[in-house]
């Protein structure tokens, strides 16, 4: 158990809902530090909210610090890349322990191959485009969880699109010429640590446009210690809802909806979904690698 993400008096405590689960910052692709994300949750009403940055933890300090100010409760979390063939995967990872040594490894070489491949996107984007590096590097925070959010922005910035969506469907696509794959472990691996990290690993927008995972790809991550499915997702499809929920029925899974707020990278604001209080207190109790943040 971290020190630092300890419960801060004994005894049982209490968070409130409205809760959302799911937002990002400027230490990986959103557009606001912690403390603004944290603000924009209090301005939409939201009592309890995590803050979930692609492979890291490093906001979590500050965006505590700032939703305790707030009267809110902080869940710490994080989002963690995965691969499956060809698709990305992502696990949402609530409560781990910061300081897991293997979970730490497998940020940290994630983390760098994502900087080597945004750098040899943005070799192969300049061989046609008016873009250099300077110009990604100037749309990062330092230190943060680099991404193609953030060649987005520097094409933006260079006039070469309007916003973000319209790089991803055109410079940015997998099937375009300039995109490189990064490193990411497989879901089970993914999923395996985040639970050994005393975490509680819940699939982020597990029914977007790529598909389903397929049947035995979910059994062996649940036996790898699955806790459950982000069903509220705007780019949830109903079908894939439908058939998500009537498993999480059957297994007894947690089931959260979020925002994965992004601030102005995406249309997404706080509580557009929201998790359940019960789901909610499952998350907590089911967790031993840190505790949230009371106000
Ligand atoms: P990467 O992990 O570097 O390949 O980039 C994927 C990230 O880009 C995801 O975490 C999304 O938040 C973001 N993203 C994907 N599609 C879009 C889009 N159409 N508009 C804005 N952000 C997007
Ligand atoms: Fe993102
Ligand atoms: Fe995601
Ligand atoms: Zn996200």
């Amino acid at each position: 158990m971290s020190q630092r993400y300890a419960r801060r008096m004994p005894g049982p405590q209490r968070f409130e809902g409205p809760s959302d689960l799911h937002l990002h910052s400027v230490h990986s692709d959103g557009t606001e530090s912690p403390a603004q994300v944290m603000a924009a949750a209090h301005r939409h009403g939201l009592r309890t909210v995590a803050l979930t940055d692609h492979d890291t933890t490093s906001g979590w300090a500050e965006a505590a610090e700032a939703a305790a100010s707030l009267g809110m409760t902080f869940i710490p979390g994080m989002e963690l890349s995965a691969r499956h063939e060809w698709r990305s995967v992502h696990v949402l990872a609530y409560l781990v322990d910061p300081d897991d040594d293997a979970l730490r490894a497998m940020t940290d070489r994630i983390r760098s191959s994502r900087l080597d491949r945004a750098r040899r996107m943005a070799d192969r984007i300049s061989r046609d485009y008016d873009l250099v590096w300077d110009d990604i590097l100037a749309q990062t925070t330092d230190g943060a969880t680099v991404g193609r959010p953030h060649i987005a922005d520097a094409l933006v910035a260079r006039g070469l699109v309007r916003d973000r969506a319209e790089a991803f469907s055109s410079i940015l696509s997998p099937g375009g010429d300039y995109y490189v794959a990064l490193y990411a472990p497989d879901p089970v691996t993914a999923v395996g640590l985040v639970a050994g990290a005393g975490g509680v690993p819940i699939i982020a927008h597990p029914a977007a446009r790529a598909g389903l995972l397929s049947m035995p790809l979910m059994e062996r991550m649940l036996d790898a210690g699955l806790a459950g499915f982000e069903l509220g997702h705007r780019e949830n499809l109903a079908s894939g809802i439908r058939s998500l929920r009537r498993l999480s029925e059957e297994r007894d899974l947690i089931v959260t909806g979020s925002s994965d707020y992004h601030g102005l990278g995406k249309p997404n604001q706080p509580g557009e979904h929201t998790t359940d209080d019960a789901m909610v207190a499952r998350i907590i109790e089911a967790a031993t690698g840190s505790a949230p943040v009371y106000p």
